[in-house]
C-alpha cells in the first residue's frame, strides 16, 4: 500500500484499466512476438507519448512512463517484475513504485503512442496496440511478449508483406478485404499458446509500423472493417499470386479437402483486350528441366524414375494429379505434393505441362501460387481496366457479399476454424509469389 500512496505522492494515479475491446469493426488480434520479443529478458519503451503499467487482474494502473524511458521486464520465480533499465533513472523516477511485481503485466499506450519491444535493449521494434508478457513455463524463466493490436493496425503490418504497394488502389483495397476474411478465420490459430496469430512466416511475418506502407495503409483505411461474407460467415477469402488465366477450385489444388462455393474457377479473360487480365505479371511464363536424379531424390520410393505424365487437370488446367513410374515403383502423386516436394519457387504454380526431354522432363508453366481465390496480378489488370475492388471481388469470390464485421461475428471467432481450410503458411502461399523487390 506504501507503493500505491508513493504513486499519489509522485503524481500517479490510481485506475481501472478500460476493458481490452474496441467498437464493433475494431477486432483486436493478440500476436505472439515469438520472433521479436521472446526471452528472459524484454525490453521496451513508448514512443511519441507516454504509456501506462497495468496490473491485468485487478486492472490498476501501476505507473505512467514517460516517452522514451527504457524498462526491462523479467520474470521473477512466478511473478513478472519491471524496471528501469538505466537505475540512475530508477533514483530520479519514482523510487516507491518500482519495480512493479505482478503476475500479468500490461503496457498500454498513451494516445497514439507507440510500444517498442525487444529481445535486446539495442534492437526495439516499434508496434501499434498494447503489449502483454506471459512466463513460458516450460522454457526456464522465458518470457513471450503479446501485442494487442487492432485487426486493421495488424493489416498495415503485414500488407506490404502479401502485395506490392505500388499495385493500383483499387487492387490494393481488394487484397485488404481478402486478406482481413482470411485472418478473421484464422484468428485462433495459437489458442492453445494464449494468443491468435504468432509472428512468423508460420502465420505471417509481421515486423510492426516499420513494415507498414502508405499505400496500403490507404487500402487499409478506406475499407476500414470489411470482409467477405458467405453462407453467413466471414468467408476464408484466399489468395495467389497470378492465375496463370483461371483460378483454380481449391480442394484440386491442395487447399483444403472441402469444396468452397466461392472458389470453383474464374476465367480471368479480358474480353475487350483480349488477354488474361494477369497477363501484366512481369514473368507470366516459366519452364524449367526436371533431371532422373532431381526427382529420385524427391520419391525415392519409386526408384530410378522412368516416366512422368499428368493423370488429371482441373477445369482451370491445374495440375491434380501425376503418375511417376520408375524401376521399382509406380506412384501417383498430387499436384500439390509434386509441388511441395520440388519446391514452391522451383514449380513455381500447378499450371504445367510435362514433356520428356533427353533423360528428364520438360517442366512448362504459366502463373504462381497455389491458383484459387482472388489472382492479385489479375486484381491489378482489373483495377488498371477500370474495376472497383467491389466488382474485383465479386469477379473472384462470387456469390460472396462485402459487410463490416460486426459483433455477431464473435462466435465464429471463438468456433475456430473448425470445417476450414487448415494449411501452413498465409493465404498465398508458403513461397511469395510476389517479391515486393520486383
Ligand atoms: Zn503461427
Ligand atoms: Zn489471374
Amino acid at each position: 500500500m506504501g507503493r500505491v500512496l508513493g504513486a499519489f505522492a509522485y503524481g500517479l494515479w490510481l485506475w481501472v484499466s478500460p476493458p481490452m475491446q474496441a467498437s464493433d469493426h475494431e477486432w483486436l488480434v493478440r500476436v505472439g512476438l515469438e520472433r521479436q520479443a521472446m526471452g528472459k529478458e524484454i525490453f521496451v519503451q513508448s514512443i511519441g507519448g507516454a504509456f501506462r503499467w497495468v496490473d491485468i487482474e485487478t486492472g490498476r494502473t501501476l505507473a505512467e512512463s514517460p516517452p522514451n524511458r527504457l524498462w526491462r521486464v523479467a520474470a521473477d520465480a512466478q511473478r513478472l517484475l519491471a524496471e528501469p533499465a538505466d537505475p540512475a533513472a530508477t533514483q530520479r523516477f519514482t523510487p516507491t513504485l518500482l519495480p512493479l511485481s505482478v503476475r500479468r503485466l500490461r503496457a498500454e499506450p498513451v494516445g497514439d503512442a507507440l510500444m517498442a519491444v525487444g529481445s535486446e535493449r539495442t534492437r526495439l521494434k516499434p508496434f501499434r496496440g498494447a503489449m502483454e508478457w506471459q512466463p513460458l513455463p516450460q522454457h526456464n524463466g522465458k518470457l513471450l511478449t503479446i501485442n494487442w493490436v487492432r485487426l486493421d493496425d495488424y493489416l498495415k503490418a503485414v500488407l506490404p508483406v502479401e502485395i506490392p504497394p505500388r499495385f493500383h488502389p483499387e487492387a490494393l483495397k481488394a487484397q485488404a478485404v481478402a486478406a482481413r476474411s482470411f485472418t478473421f478465420r484464422r484468428l485462433n490459430r495459437h489458442r492453445d499458446r494464449g494468443y491468435d496469430l504468432c509472428d512468423s512466416e508460420h502465420c505471417q511475418l509481421y515486423g510492426g509500423v516499420q513494415a507498414e506502407h502508405p499505400a496500403t495503409n490507404r487500402a487499409v483505411e478506406a475499407t476500414a472493417g470489411e470482409v467477405l461474407w458467405y453462407n453467413g460467415r466471414v468467408f476464408e477469402a484466399l489468395y495467389c499470386g497470378n492465375c496463370g488465366g483461371h483460378t483454380a477450385p481449391n480442394e484440386q489444388v491442395g487447399v483444403g479437402t472441402i469444396p468452397l462455393p466461392p472458389l470453383r474457377g474464374v476465367l480471368d479473360w479480358d474480353e475487350q483486350a483480349g488477354r488474361y487480365y494477369c497477363d501484366g505479371a512481369p514473368n507470366p511464363r516459366w519452364s524449367l528441366t526436371l533431371s532422373q536424379d532431381e526427382l529420385q531424390r524427391a520419391f525415392p520410393t519409386v526408384g530410378r524414375p522412368k516416366s512422368l505424365q499428368v493423370l488429371e487437370r482441373a477445369i482451370s488446367g491445374h495440375v491434380v494429379r501425376l503418375v511417376l513410374e520408375g524401376d521399382r515403383a509406380t506412384l501417383e502423386i498430387q499436384g500439390a505434393l509434386f509441388r511441395q516436394r520440388l519446391g514452391t519457387t522451383r514449380i513455381k504454380s500447378l499450371l504445367f505441362t510435362v514433356e520428356p526431354d533427353g533423360n528428364g522432363w520438360r517442366i512448362t508453366g504459366r502463373g504462381s501460387g497455389h491458383g484459387t481465390g482472388l489472382c492479385q496480378w489479375g486484381a491489378q489488370g482489373r483495377a488498371l481496366a477500370g474495376q472497383d475492388y467491389h466488382t474485383i471481388l465479386q469477379a473472384y469470390y462470387p456469390d460472396t457479399v462485402i459487410e463490416r464485421l460486426t459483433s455477431k461475428e464473435a462466435e465464429p471467432r471463438r468456433e475456430g476454424h473448425r470445417g476450414s481450410i487448415e494449411r501452413e503458411g498465409g493465404a498465398q502461399d508458403t513461397s511469395r509469389a510476389l517479391p515486393n523487390s520486383e
